[in-house]
């Protein structure tokens, strides 16, 4: 016996043991190695015609031996070089090969590291080989334990090509090796790894009876990849049906994009977006990543560094002949190749997008509608790194367009709205943007009036990361964004000389808010607004997060509205119900709880609607002289006073 060499024997070890996490790529490595064989031979017979020939794989399972055996009628090894290519554990014959003939046509072999024969040994305890060379009369049986060597010794073959005979290990627990000789489970492997090989892969099929002497067999791939046909070639919803199949998904995509890219990498890539997310996209369980092909061997089915995370709702592959098949996930990471593949496909993606948005709204809106979160994730995740890639294709509702609008789309709108002579405003004036759980709840926010007053646009926010996105983009073209509920929002026209009742109320606040006049409100006596860096919806997203940032928030008063006038006049426990309702108003219309002392407030105003304080609010209007409302009113007082005293203490 010849013993495998020193550093072949640890190597074989690390192989079976850990290069592999997943045992069943044995037969991806075994059939590639058939394949490389076959175009090897294929590549000889351009020149010697008497090598040409019907090339096939032919995979044939025994289970009462416990065998698989995988046959090929390629290359086939000499004597020498079975014992050199499989005794030594990276020194890849096929390497040789590529280095010795600078044809383009070496490019398209697969194998580059030369360990993947040894993941044989992975299920087998014995791998026996026997190879004839193309061009040779003899053949050759390479038989090995995988431990300590392996013994070659003459055999038959009536053709040329090798035959990998695999006598799997014995079922252990959990291992259950004799899985493999199933025919349905091959079937499964070749459809997962080997597909798109470009050989058929004939199983033999079971002899029907005992009398039933010929073999039948049945080609299990379907060889030409759909990423790899031309156009032309396509049949009709071949594409669609190969999303459908592949990612077990009964509706048709929403659309396909294909990239051919040839240069300092070169990579074929057929990508897809569902039409709505898979059931499992919200979940831990969802594996996001592009399926890695290389020359149309599966290497990874979930390679997550192919497409940038925000993208992770993007499915498809990727077919390279650029990266080695043995490259294990670890290196992959850090493949200088990959990058720039997965950095090319970013750019395709953005750019489809793009020309979608342009040409077909209607199916853009769509798609954003179901990933517009993800791309808003995007353009906010890594400090905004990818802001600007993204920005040109987000879509937020704008209240004066009634519809989405990108924000090119907003700004030069502004442009319209603001009166031509008014050169600085249509420069600079603000995107304004008001935050709030649904474009209905916003549309009421009191906090709009005045921009609807002005024609100003509003968009509206209603995912919790708009308003991070807007921070974080800070202006679109020299616009600076907005939020129309906070405290730096200018009031032009800021009115005076009512001081004294906003003194009140903040007393009556308690620290809860500070309290500031606006010209911002109508129809509305007050709001609520943020000072500062933190708005309100700011702290509800970070207190949803578990982070207690607060915000400062402000009352803001419209001082000309009826209700405020009027409490101007009212004094102690009426005017102290009286603020905690309008200040829980303003709460609620921010889409927030309203305090405990709200509702026995609402009570207490509501008792004094007796027929005298009602009478006396009649008289009122019918400008009757003034003692007499003032006397009704202060007697109303008096009794509000006792009462609550009473109950409350
Ligand atoms: P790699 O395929 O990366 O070269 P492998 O460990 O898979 O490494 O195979 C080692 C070498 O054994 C191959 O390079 C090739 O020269 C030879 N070999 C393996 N299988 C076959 C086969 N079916 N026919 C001919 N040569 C083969
Ligand atoms: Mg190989």
């Amino acid at each position: 016996m010849q013993q495998f060499k020193a550093q072949s024997k640890k190597l074989l070890d690390l192989v079976v043991n850990s290069i592999y996490v997943n045992r069943e790529i044995f037969l991806r490595e075994l059939i590639s190695n058939a394949s490389d064989a076959l175009d090897k031979r294929r590549f000889m017979s351009l020149t010697d015609s008497s090598l040409s020939a019907d090339f096939c794989i032919e995979i044939k399972l025994d289970k009462d031996n416990r065998s698989i055996t995988i046959s090929d009628n390629g290359v086939g090894m000499s004597e020498k070089e079975l014992e050199e290519n499989l005794g030594v554990i990276a020194a890849s014959g096929t390497e040789a090969f590529k280095k010795s003939r600078d044809a383009k046509e070496g490019e398209e072999l697969i194998g580059q590291f030369g360990v993947g024969f040894y993941s044989a040994f992975m299920v087998a305890d014995r791998v026996t080989v026997i190879s004839r060379k193309a061009g040779e009369n003899e053949a050759h049986a390479w038989i090995s334990d995988g431990v300590e060597g392996f013994d070659i010794m003459p055999a038959v073959r009536a053709d040329c090509g090798t035959d990998i005979i695999l006598t799997l290990k014995a079922d252990d627990g959990e291992d259950k090796y004799s899985d493999f000789l199933e025919s349905y489970g091959i079937r499964g492997l070749v459809k997962k790894y080997s597909d798109y090989i470009r050989y058929p892969i004939k199983l033999e099929l079971p002899p029907e009876n005992d009398s039933d002497t010929e073999k039948k067999f049945d080609v299990i791939n379907s060889m030409t990849p759909v990423w790899k046909k031309q156009k032309s070639e396509l049949g009709e919803n071949e594409l669609d049906e190969f999303y459908k199949h592949a990612y077990r998904d009964y509706r048709a995509p929403l659309f396909s994009i294909t990239s051919r890219v040839e240069g300092s990498v070169n990579y074929t890539a057929l990508l897809f977006v569902p039409s709505e997310p898979s059931y499992d996209y919200y979940t831990k369980e969802y594996k996001r990543g592009l399926s890695l092909y290389c020359n149309g061997v599966m290497i990874m089915e979930c390679c997550e560094a192919l497409v940038p995370e925000y993208l992770g709702f993007v499915r498809g592959v990727v077919d390279t002949s650029d990266l080695a098949l043995n490259i294990s996930r670890e290196t992959l990471q850090h493949d200088r190749r990959l990058k720039a593949i997965s950095q090319g496909i970013e750019k395709k993606i953005l750019s489809e997008f793009a020309k979608l948005l342009k040409n077909d709204r209607e199916k853009y809106e769509k798609m954003f509608g179901q990933f517009g979160k993800a791309l808003k994730f995007g353009a906010y995740a890594d400090f905004g790194v990818n802001k600007d890639k993204l920005k040109d294709l987000l879509l937020f509702y704008s209240d004066s367009h009634g519809k989405l609008v990108t924000l090119r789309e907003c700004v030069d709108g502004l442009k319209n709205i603001v009166p031509i002579d008014d050169a600085e405003r249509k420069t600079k004036a603000p995107i304004l943007y008001a935050c709030g759980e649904t474009t209905e709840k916003i549309s009421m926010l009191p906090q709009l009036e005045l921009a609807h007053e002005r024609g100003d646009d509003v968009l509206y926010f209603t995912e919790p990361v708009d308003e991070f996105i807007a921070r974080m983009l800070v202006s679109y073209d020299g616009h600076k964004f907005e939020n129309v509920a906070s405290g730096d929002v200018k009031d032009d026209d800021r009115p005076r000389g009512s001081e004294g009742l906003l003194r009140r109320i903040e007393a009556k606040l308690k620290g809860k808010a500070s309290v500031a006049a606006t010209s911002r409100l109508k129809s509305y006596p007050v709001c609520l607004a943020a000072k500062g860096d933190v708005s309100l919806e700011m702290e509800r997203v970070m207190s949803a997060m578990g982070n207690s940032v607060k915000a400062e928030r402000v009352l803001q008063v419209n001082v000309d509205h009826p209700a405020v006038k009027n409490l101007k006049k009212l004094e102690g426990n009426m005017f102290d119900d009286a603020v905690t309702v309008l200040y829980n108003e303003a709460l609620l219309a921010e889409g927030y709880h309203t305090e405990p002392e709200f509702l026995p407030a609402v009570n207490r105003l509501l008792g004094l609607l007796t027929p005298e304080a009602e009478d006396a609010a009649a008289n009122k209007r019918k400008r009757k002289p003034r003692t007499v409302s003032k006397t009704d009113a202060i007697e109303v007082k008096a009794e509000v006073v006792d009462g609550e005293g009473g109950d409350a203490e």
